[in-house]
Protein backbone atom coordinates (compact mmCIF):
# COMPACT_ATOMS: atom_id res chain seq x y z
CA UNK A 1 0.00 0.00 0.00
CA UNK A 2 1.43 3.39 -0.72
CA UNK A 3 0.07 6.66 1.70
CA UNK A 4 1.27 10.12 1.11
CA UNK A 5 1.45 12.36 2.97
CA UNK A 6 -1.03 14.63 1.08
CA UNK A 7 -3.07 14.43 -1.74
CA UNK A 8 -4.82 16.97 -2.74
CA UNK A 9 -6.14 15.55 -6.38
CA UNK A 10 -8.28 13.53 -3.97
CA UNK A 11 -10.06 16.98 -2.28
CA UNK A 12 -10.28 18.79 -5.79
CA UNK A 13 -11.69 16.01 -7.64
CA UNK A 14 -15.03 16.19 -6.52
CA UNK A 15 -14.73 20.26 -6.63
CA UNK A 16 -13.76 20.28 -10.22
CA UNK A 17 -17.01 21.33 -11.89
CA UNK A 18 -17.87 23.72 -9.29
CA UNK A 19 -14.48 25.50 -9.57
CA UNK A 20 -13.97 25.18 -13.07
CA UNK A 21 -17.35 27.29 -13.12
CA UNK A 22 -15.84 29.64 -10.65
CA UNK A 23 -12.83 30.32 -12.98
CA UNK A 24 -15.37 31.13 -15.67
CA UNK A 25 -17.18 33.71 -13.34
CA UNK A 26 -13.48 35.16 -12.37
CA UNK A 27 -13.03 35.45 -16.43
CA UNK A 28 -16.67 37.16 -16.99
CA UNK A 29 -15.40 39.60 -14.37
CA UNK A 30 -12.37 40.07 -14.71
CA UNK A 31 -11.71 40.71 -10.77
CA UNK A 32 -8.63 39.42 -10.95
CA UNK A 33 -6.27 41.19 -8.20
CA UNK A 34 -8.59 42.37 -5.40
CA UNK A 35 -12.21 42.71 -6.56
CA UNK A 36 -15.51 41.23 -5.82
CA UNK A 37 -14.50 37.48 -5.27
CA UNK A 38 -11.96 38.86 -2.36
CA UNK A 39 -15.02 41.08 -0.70
CA UNK A 40 -17.05 38.27 -0.64
CA UNK A 41 -14.76 35.75 0.98
CA UNK A 42 -13.31 38.31 3.34
CA UNK A 43 -17.04 38.80 4.41
CA UNK A 44 -17.36 34.47 5.15
CA UNK A 45 -14.20 34.13 6.55
CA UNK A 46 -14.41 36.91 8.80
CA UNK A 47 -17.88 35.18 9.80
CA UNK A 48 -16.29 32.04 9.90
CA UNK A 49 -13.88 33.12 12.40
CA UNK A 50 -16.45 35.58 14.61
CA UNK A 51 -14.71 38.18 14.17
CA UNK A 52 -15.56 41.44 12.52
CA UNK A 53 -13.03 42.13 9.44
CA UNK A 54 -10.79 39.73 7.39
CA UNK A 55 -8.79 41.26 4.82
CA UNK A 56 -7.36 38.76 1.90
CA UNK A 57 -3.48 39.00 0.69
CA UNK A 58 -0.96 37.50 -1.00
CA UNK A 59 0.10 34.71 1.50
CA UNK A 60 0.13 33.87 5.19
CA UNK A 61 4.18 35.57 5.54
CA UNK A 62 2.44 39.11 4.43
CA UNK A 63 -0.77 38.32 6.72
CA UNK A 64 2.36 38.21 9.56
CA UNK A 65 4.02 40.98 8.16
CA UNK A 66 1.06 43.49 7.92
CA UNK A 67 -0.11 42.44 10.88
CA UNK A 68 2.93 43.65 12.96
CA UNK A 69 3.40 46.98 10.84
CA UNK A 70 -0.49 48.24 11.65
CA UNK A 71 0.06 47.32 15.17
CA UNK A 72 3.01 49.91 15.17
CA UNK A 73 5.75 47.12 15.25
CA UNK A 74 8.94 48.56 13.44
CA UNK A 75 13.24 49.04 13.83
CA UNK A 76 14.39 48.68 17.20
CA UNK A 77 11.25 46.61 18.79
CA UNK A 78 11.32 43.28 19.82
CA UNK A 79 8.50 40.86 19.05
CA UNK A 80 8.65 37.76 21.30
CA UNK A 81 7.55 34.54 19.65
CA UNK A 82 8.59 30.70 19.52
CA UNK A 83 10.97 28.70 17.41
CA UNK A 84 9.17 25.79 17.13
CA UNK A 85 7.40 27.17 14.02
CA UNK A 86 7.94 27.46 10.23
CA UNK A 87 10.39 30.19 9.21
CA UNK A 88 7.70 32.13 7.99
CA UNK A 89 7.36 33.39 12.06
CA UNK A 90 10.43 34.66 12.51
CA UNK A 91 10.86 36.36 8.84
CA UNK A 92 7.84 38.75 9.57
CA UNK A 93 9.58 39.97 12.61
CA UNK A 94 12.43 40.49 11.04
CA UNK A 95 11.46 42.00 7.80
CA UNK A 96 9.13 44.75 9.48
CA UNK A 97 12.60 46.04 10.86
CA UNK A 98 12.21 44.31 14.48
CA UNK A 99 14.04 41.65 16.36
CA UNK A 100 12.61 38.16 17.08
CA UNK A 101 13.05 37.06 20.70
CA UNK A 102 12.51 33.30 21.45
CA UNK A 103 11.04 31.27 24.06
CA UNK A 104 10.43 27.97 25.22
CA UNK A 105 7.44 25.71 24.51
CA UNK A 106 5.31 24.13 26.58
CA UNK A 107 6.25 20.41 26.42
CA UNK A 108 2.65 19.10 26.29
CA UNK A 109 1.15 21.75 24.01
CA UNK A 110 3.90 22.64 21.62
CA UNK A 111 2.78 25.84 21.84
CA UNK A 112 4.43 29.27 23.64
CA UNK A 113 4.85 28.52 27.34
CA UNK A 114 3.36 31.93 29.02
CA UNK A 115 5.31 31.04 31.72
CA UNK A 116 8.47 32.25 30.36
CA UNK A 117 7.10 35.34 28.00
CA UNK A 118 7.38 37.75 31.43
CA UNK A 119 10.79 36.98 31.67
CA UNK A 120 11.23 37.85 27.99
CA UNK A 121 9.87 41.42 28.25
CA UNK A 122 12.42 44.49 27.40
CA UNK A 123 11.59 47.75 27.29
CA UNK A 124 11.68 47.46 23.26
CA UNK A 125 9.43 45.04 23.42
CA UNK A 126 6.36 45.83 21.57
CA UNK A 127 4.40 42.17 20.66
CA UNK A 128 4.21 38.33 20.76
CA UNK A 129 3.20 36.44 18.22
CA UNK A 130 1.93 32.52 19.48
CA UNK A 131 1.89 30.38 17.12
CA UNK A 132 -1.06 27.62 16.95
CA UNK A 133 1.46 24.90 16.20
CA UNK A 134 0.21 22.10 14.18
CA UNK A 135 -3.55 23.55 14.64
CA UNK A 136 -3.36 23.14 18.52
CA UNK A 137 -3.93 26.95 20.05
CA UNK A 138 -1.50 28.35 22.39
CA UNK A 139 -2.59 29.53 25.82
CA UNK A 140 -3.91 33.05 24.40
CA UNK A 141 -5.94 33.79 27.29
CA UNK A 142 -2.79 34.23 29.99
CA UNK A 143 -0.09 35.48 26.73
CA UNK A 144 -2.90 38.10 26.67
CA UNK A 145 -2.95 39.19 30.14
CA UNK A 146 0.66 39.54 30.32
CA UNK A 147 0.37 41.97 26.83
CA UNK A 148 -2.41 44.08 28.82
CA UNK A 149 -0.06 44.35 31.30
CA UNK A 150 3.06 45.50 29.13
CA UNK A 151 0.88 47.22 26.84
CA UNK A 152 1.80 44.68 24.25
CA UNK A 153 -0.17 43.67 20.85
CA UNK A 154 -0.95 40.19 20.35
CA UNK A 155 -0.57 38.29 17.02
CA UNK A 156 -2.22 35.01 16.68
CA UNK A 157 0.05 32.68 13.89
CA UNK A 158 -2.90 30.95 12.84
CA UNK A 159 -1.82 29.52 9.37
CA UNK A 160 -2.31 26.30 10.75
CA UNK A 161 -5.52 26.66 12.68
CA UNK A 162 -8.69 27.35 10.03
CA UNK A 163 -11.18 26.51 12.33
CA UNK A 164 -9.80 25.42 16.03
CA UNK A 165 -11.79 26.31 18.53
CA UNK A 166 -10.65 27.18 22.62
CA UNK A 167 -13.59 27.85 24.73
CA UNK A 168 -16.37 28.78 22.05
CA UNK A 169 -13.85 31.29 20.78
CA UNK A 170 -12.40 30.36 16.78
CA UNK A 171 -8.68 30.50 16.18
CA UNK A 172 -7.85 34.05 15.00
CA UNK A 173 -10.49 35.92 17.28
CA UNK A 174 -8.75 36.40 20.46
CA UNK A 175 -5.34 38.32 20.06
CA UNK A 176 -5.11 41.91 18.29
CA UNK A 177 -5.05 40.28 14.63
CA UNK A 178 -3.81 36.69 13.33
CA UNK A 179 -2.73 35.46 9.97
CA UNK A 180 -3.72 32.65 8.49
CA UNK A 181 -2.42 30.78 5.31
CA UNK A 182 -4.12 29.85 2.51
CA UNK A 183 -1.01 27.53 0.89
CA UNK A 184 -2.61 24.74 -0.54
CA UNK A 185 -1.57 22.10 1.84
CA UNK A 186 -3.29 24.01 4.91
CA UNK A 187 -6.54 22.81 5.94
CA UNK A 188 -8.02 25.30 3.92
CA UNK A 189 -6.16 25.89 0.85
CA UNK A 190 -6.16 27.49 -2.35
CA UNK A 191 -4.94 26.80 -5.59
CA UNK A 192 -1.58 28.73 -5.22
CA UNK A 193 -0.65 31.19 -2.79
CA UNK A 194 -3.50 33.30 -0.59
CA UNK A 195 -3.53 34.64 2.98
CA UNK A 196 -5.77 36.73 5.26
CA UNK A 197 -5.23 39.01 8.44
CA UNK A 198 -8.47 38.78 10.81
CA UNK A 199 -9.22 41.49 13.61
CA UNK A 200 -11.71 42.46 15.25
CA UNK A 201 -10.00 46.15 15.66
CA UNK A 202 -11.20 48.50 12.68
CA UNK A 203 -7.97 50.83 12.94
CA UNK A 204 -5.74 47.87 12.43
CA UNK A 205 -8.29 46.61 9.46
CA UNK A 206 -8.20 49.65 7.91
CA UNK A 207 -3.95 50.46 8.01
CA UNK A 208 -3.83 46.55 6.56
CA UNK A 209 -6.12 47.85 3.59
CA UNK A 210 -3.78 50.66 3.15
CA UNK A 211 -0.61 48.53 3.68
CA UNK A 212 -2.01 45.35 0.97
CA UNK A 213 -2.46 47.97 -1.80
CA UNK A 214 0.55 50.83 -2.15
CA UNK A 215 -0.90 52.91 0.98
CA UNK A 216 -3.69 54.05 -0.87
CA UNK A 217 -6.48 55.98 -0.36
CA UNK A 218 -8.30 56.94 -3.73
CA UNK A 219 -6.39 55.70 -7.10
CA UNK A 220 -3.23 56.87 -7.11
CA UNK A 221 -3.39 58.67 -3.79
CA UNK A 222 -0.66 56.90 -1.40
CA UNK A 223 -1.11 58.11 2.12
CA UNK A 224 1.70 55.81 3.29
CA UNK A 225 4.21 53.88 2.05
CA UNK A 226 2.78 49.93 1.49
CA UNK A 227 3.50 47.15 -0.79
CA UNK A 228 1.76 44.38 -3.16
CA UNK A 229 -0.05 42.24 -1.04
CA UNK A 230 -3.18 41.68 -2.50
CA UNK A 231 -5.39 38.46 -2.56
CA UNK A 232 -6.26 37.75 -6.29
CA UNK A 233 -9.28 37.10 -7.66
CA UNK A 234 -9.34 33.11 -8.65
CA UNK A 235 -7.61 32.72 -5.35
CA UNK A 236 -10.91 34.16 -3.54
CA UNK A 237 -13.20 32.24 -5.71
CA UNK A 238 -11.88 29.18 -5.12
CA UNK A 239 -11.85 30.04 -1.19
CA UNK A 240 -15.25 30.73 -0.85
CA UNK A 241 -16.20 27.35 -2.43
CA UNK A 242 -14.04 25.46 -0.29
CA UNK A 243 -15.00 27.05 3.19
CA UNK A 244 -18.29 25.48 3.39
CA UNK A 245 -16.29 22.37 3.30
CA UNK A 246 -14.09 23.01 6.12
CA UNK A 247 -15.60 21.76 9.09
CA UNK A 248 -16.45 18.00 7.84
CA UNK A 249 -12.86 18.41 6.92
CA UNK A 250 -11.44 19.26 10.12
CA UNK A 251 -13.98 16.66 11.50
CA UNK A 252 -12.70 13.84 9.35
CA UNK A 253 -8.78 15.33 10.10
CA UNK A 254 -9.71 14.59 13.85
CA UNK A 255 -11.18 11.10 13.55
CA UNK A 256 -8.01 9.73 11.49
CA UNK A 257 -6.01 11.53 14.70
CA UNK A 258 -8.24 9.60 16.95
CA UNK A 259 -7.52 6.62 15.24
CA UNK A 260 -4.01 6.85 14.96
CA UNK A 261 -4.14 7.44 18.98
CA UNK A 262 -5.91 4.29 19.54
CA UNK A 263 -4.20 1.95 17.51
CA UNK A 264 -0.78 4.06 18.91
CA UNK A 265 -2.17 3.49 22.63
CA UNK A 266 -0.01 0.55 23.21
CA UNK A 267 3.58 1.63 21.81
CA UNK A 268 5.72 2.82 24.50
CA UNK A 269 8.30 3.98 21.89
CA UNK A 270 5.91 7.34 20.72
CA UNK A 271 4.37 9.91 22.36
CA UNK A 272 1.12 10.93 20.61
CA UNK A 273 -0.16 14.60 20.54
CA UNK A 274 -1.88 15.24 23.90
CA UNK A 275 -5.50 16.55 23.47
CA UNK A 276 -6.19 20.01 24.43
CA UNK A 277 -8.33 20.47 27.43
CA UNK A 278 -10.76 23.51 26.94
CA UNK A 279 -10.71 23.05 23.23
CA UNK A 280 -10.26 21.98 19.50
CA UNK A 281 -7.62 21.82 17.27
CA UNK A 282 -7.30 21.66 13.70
CA UNK A 283 -5.38 18.93 13.33
CA UNK A 284 -3.26 20.36 10.64
CA UNK A 285 -0.27 18.21 11.32
CA UNK A 286 -0.12 14.52 13.64
CA UNK A 287 3.42 15.04 15.12
CA UNK A 288 4.76 12.28 17.20
CA UNK A 289 7.84 12.24 18.91
CA UNK A 290 10.12 9.10 19.19
CA UNK A 291 13.97 7.94 19.46
CA UNK A 292 15.69 7.56 16.20
CA UNK A 293 13.59 9.93 14.32
CA UNK A 294 15.86 9.78 10.97
CA UNK A 295 16.27 5.82 10.83
CA UNK A 296 12.39 5.72 11.47
CA UNK A 297 11.32 7.94 8.49
CA UNK A 298 13.85 6.05 6.59
CA UNK A 299 12.18 2.85 6.99
CA UNK A 300 8.66 4.34 6.77
CA UNK A 301 9.60 5.33 3.41
CA UNK A 302 10.81 1.60 2.48
CA UNK A 303 7.04 0.62 3.09
CA UNK A 304 5.68 3.09 1.28
CA UNK A 305 4.15 5.54 3.95
CA UNK A 306 5.66 9.09 3.28
CA UNK A 307 6.11 10.91 6.66
CA UNK A 308 7.18 14.77 7.19
CA UNK A 309 9.23 16.79 9.71
CA UNK A 310 7.79 19.95 11.41
CA UNK A 311 10.57 21.22 11.44
CA UNK A 312 13.85 19.45 11.79
CA UNK A 313 15.87 22.78 12.55
CA UNK A 314 14.37 25.14 15.06
CA UNK A 315 14.50 29.29 14.23
CA UNK A 316 16.77 29.96 16.71
CA UNK A 317 19.30 27.91 15.40
CA UNK A 318 18.63 28.22 11.50
CA UNK A 319 22.09 29.79 9.83
CA UNK A 320 19.74 32.97 9.03
CA UNK A 321 19.57 34.17 12.28
CA UNK A 322 23.25 32.89 13.48
CA UNK A 323 23.45 36.89 13.89
CA UNK A 324 21.01 36.52 17.13
CA UNK A 325 23.61 34.72 18.81
CA UNK A 326 21.71 31.68 19.93
CA UNK A 327 23.19 28.63 20.71
CA UNK A 328 22.05 24.61 21.37
CA UNK A 329 20.24 24.26 25.16
CA UNK A 330 18.97 27.91 24.56
CA UNK A 331 15.31 25.88 23.90
CA UNK A 332 15.62 22.96 25.20
CA UNK A 333 12.25 21.84 24.39
CA UNK A 334 11.76 22.89 21.15
CA UNK A 335 15.15 21.68 20.80
CA UNK A 336 14.24 18.39 21.54
CA UNK A 337 11.01 18.49 19.29
CA UNK A 338 12.87 19.01 16.30
CA UNK A 339 15.16 15.85 17.09
CA UNK A 340 12.44 13.74 17.75
CA UNK A 341 9.27 14.53 15.80
CA UNK A 342 7.79 12.78 12.63
CA UNK A 343 4.72 13.90 11.23
CA UNK A 344 2.23 10.70 9.76
CA UNK A 345 -0.02 11.33 6.89
CA UNK A 346 -3.48 13.41 7.84
CA UNK A 347 -5.35 14.81 5.85
CA UNK A 348 -9.65 14.12 5.13
CA UNK A 349 -9.41 11.87 2.51
CA UNK A 350 -7.25 9.65 3.85
CA UNK A 351 -8.56 6.22 4.05
CA UNK A 352 -9.51 3.80 7.59
CA UNK A 353 -6.81 1.20 5.59
CA UNK A 354 -4.40 3.95 5.11
CA UNK A 355 -4.66 4.78 8.72
CA UNK A 356 -4.43 1.07 10.46
CA UNK A 357 -1.20 0.52 7.75
CA UNK A 358 0.12 3.74 8.71
CA UNK A 359 0.17 2.54 12.64
CA UNK A 360 1.07 -0.92 11.30
CA UNK A 361 4.53 0.33 9.49
CA UNK A 362 5.30 2.39 11.87
CA UNK A 363 5.35 0.01 14.71
CA UNK A 364 7.64 -2.62 12.31
CA UNK A 365 9.34 0.08 11.59
CA UNK A 366 9.98 0.97 15.49
CA UNK A 367 10.84 -2.58 15.67
CA UNK A 368 13.22 -2.90 12.53
CA UNK A 369 15.49 -0.10 13.75
CA UNK A 370 15.55 -1.30 17.13
CA UNK A 371 14.50 2.40 18.50
CA UNK A 372 14.39 3.12 22.55
CA UNK A 373 11.53 3.97 24.36
CA UNK A 374 10.81 7.66 24.56
CA UNK A 375 11.70 9.71 27.55
CA UNK A 376 10.71 13.10 27.72
CA UNK A 377 13.46 15.97 28.61
CA UNK A 378 11.65 17.81 31.38
C1 LIG B 1 2.38 28.23 6.40
C2 LIG B 1 2.81 29.01 7.58
C3 LIG B 1 3.20 30.35 7.47
C4 LIG B 1 3.39 31.06 6.17
O1 LIG B 1 2.33 31.04 5.29
P1 LIG B 1 2.59 31.24 3.71
O2 LIG B 1 1.21 31.34 3.15
O3 LIG B 1 3.32 30.02 3.25
O4 LIG B 1 3.38 32.47 3.52
C5 LIG B 1 3.48 31.04 8.65
N1 LIG B 1 3.42 30.44 9.84
C6 LIG B 1 3.09 29.14 9.98
C7 LIG B 1 3.04 28.53 11.35
C8 LIG B 1 2.80 28.38 8.84
O5 LIG B 1 2.49 27.09 8.99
Amino acid sequence: MQVPFLNLRAQHDPLRPALLNAFEQVLESSAFAGGKFVEQFEHEFAEFCHVSHAIGVGNGTDALWFALLALGVGPGDEVITTAATFMATAEAITVAGATPVFVDIDEDSYTMDPAQVESAITPRTRAIIPVHLYGRMADVDRIAAIARRHNLAVVEDACQAHGAVDQGRPAGSIGDAAAFSFYPGKNLGALGEAGAVTTRRSDVAARIRQLRDHGQVARYRHASIGWNGRMDGIQAAALRLKLPNLSRWNEARRRHAEAYERLLSDCEHVVTPRAPGQGCSSHHLYVLRLNGRDRVLDAMGRRGVTCGLHYPVPVHLQPAYSQLGYKRGALPVTENLCDTCLSLPLFPELTTEQVEYTATALKASIAECGVRPFVAVA
